[in-house]
């Protein structure tokens, strides 16, 4: 893949670089918020790895300007550690995921291949449950013929719901098949995802596509045709 770096600690984008190119990757590199966004807008890529913390413009800024241009480009960000506003910010700005520094590479490794993964495998098919539909080809979802605008995260929530209709699924399934690592147990990112999803996906005044199952998690009630 060719990754694009933004961060500004030389130290820090030596090492990933260093570790990537091993691992087959292409890298381009950028020091500045200002830099980043132009290589984001021109270069061709496959992910971009986005520090927070830049001088200039920042990381925030820098993703919203690329979600604005590129938005089904793959974006991690690099938080500090602990910082949980910015992380909350990052994933609602549309952030694909969050790697908190410091990290060890093998979970950099993980991550790339959670949130890219989607790009290997193309898949032609639909899922329908009640009427909900999604594409996974063109990652589109639809409430009767109405478009749902999604996230690639939460198009990946609801499609995993979908997948496993009237079952209760707890944290941990979910965001060990939807997040694909061990997040921290204590994270509360499913329940803000499911939040996202039922404001896009409910109809005002009915019942609720995902039901909360006290105690154990969510459940997925398609409404009968
Ligand atoms: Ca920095």
């Amino acid at each position: 893949m060719r990754i694009l770096i933004v961060e500004d600690e030389a130290a820090i984008s030596r090492i990933l670089e260093r570790g990537l190119r091993a691992h087959g990757h292409q890298i381009v590199i950028a020091d500045t918020g200002e830099d980043g966004l132009v290589l984001a807008e021109d270069e061709t890529l496959d992910l971009v790895i986005l520090d927070i913390a830049l001088p200039g413009l920042n990381g925030h800024q820098v993703l919203e300007r690329i979600r604005s241009s590129r938005p089904r480009l793959p974006v991690l960000m690099l938080t500090a550690r602990d910082d949980i506003k910015n992380k909350v910010d990052a994933l609602n700005a549309g952030a694909d995921d969050y790697l908190t520094k410091p990290f060890a590479f093998e979970e950099l490794l993980a991550r790339i291949r959670a949130v890219t993964r989607r790009l290997d495998q193309p898949e032609s098919s639909q899922i329908v449950a009640g009427n909900v539909r999604l594409d996974l080809l063109a990652q589109r979802a639809w409430r009767d013929d109405t478009l749902i605008e999604l996230s690639r995260r939460e198009f990946a929530l609801l499609e995993y719901f979908m997948r496993h209709p009237h079952q209760v699924l707890s944290r941990p399934q979910i965001l060990s098949a939807v997040w694909e690592y061990d997040f921290d147990p204590e994270s509360n990112v499913v329940d803000v995802y499911v939040l996202y999803l039922r404001n896009k996906v409910d109809s005002p005044g009915q019942p609720s596509l995902i039901q909360t199952v006290r105690g154990a998690g969510y459940r997925f009630e398609p409404p009968p045709d």
